[in-house]
């Protein structure tokens, strides 16, 4: 099955290193799915919600108060004109005078009205901004949790992403050292076997289904640098050697 030049160590690490790189994919997978975060945006959306009728309801009392505000000054200009016609000198009629005086009157007990009435509404709005500001705080600081955990997510996502990417090469480079034919079975084990074409031969066990050989299989291992045929999970078996726990090693760190 091997070519005699081919180190069967390197099959056994395209296999540990694709183990780590779904591994690491299942962790990615798992952050993704933030719980901590949709609730902080929860949070975040509530407050908002919150503030923005808070806020719209300041804005509508004010807008009462800038509309009586409005009409008080149109009232005054008119007493303020009808005062200039009063004392112009130029009415000659006592009724038009009388009208005149009249309508002022009218005009000044309505702009005291109105004056009561901004003042009720200022305190209103006191009250109102009062509201908002708390509202803006709830906001602002379900805003940057928001932030804060999505922060945290990202550079966990960045870290685990460069690994993977390194562990990518890692796959190509040994791969490289792999001849085809090899390579062939490696991925048919594979897509076959639940994603795990390889298995160790350590002590007459198979690393992958844990059982024992019986020893008419064991017999015919004669060949370290041969591969073999787990006879019980049918994967591709290597007989263990040291370099193998290192590259164990070096994938857990
Ligand atoms: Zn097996």
């Amino acid at each position: 099955m091997a070519d005699k030049k081919f180190d069967p160590t390197n099959l056994v690490e395209l296999q540990l290193v694709e183990n780590a790189i779904s591994a690491r994919q299942s962790e990615i997978d798992v952050i993704k799915i933030n719980k901590p975060l949709e609730e902080a945006k929860k949070r975040f959306d509530a407050a908002k919600e919150y503030f923005d009728e808070a806020d719209s309801g300041y804005r509508e009392t004010d807008d009462k108060r800038k509309k009586l505000e409005g009409e008080v000054e149109l009232q005054s200009d008119k007493i303020k004109s009808n005062e200039g016609k009063l004392f112009s000198g130029t009415i000659t009629s006592s009724k038009e005078l009388e009208n005149y005086q009249e309508e002022n009157e009218l005009l000044k007990a309505s702009n005291i009205k109105y004056e009561d009435e901004i003042l009720e509404i200022m305190e209103v709005l006191d009250e109102l901004d009062a509201k908002v500001q708390k509202a803006k705080l709830a906001m602002d600081e379900n805003k940057s949790e928001v932030s804060r955990v999505a922060g945290e997510m990202n550079e966990k996502l960045e870290v685990l992403t460069n690994v993977v990417a390194g562990l990518n090469k890692r796959s190509e480079e040994v791969q490289t050292l792999i001849p085809d034919d090899i390579k062939k079975t490696y991925n048919e084990v594979k897509n076959k076997k639940g994603g795990i074409a390889v298995s160790v031969l350590k002590n007459s066990f198979c690393s992958v289904c844990n059982m024992e050989l019986p020893s008419i299989a064991l017999e015919k291992i004669e060949d370290p640098d041969e591969i073999y045929k787990c006879p019980l999970c049918g994967r591709m078996s290597v007989v263990y050697r040291a370099e193998i726990d290192q590259i164990e090693k070096e994938l857990e760190s």
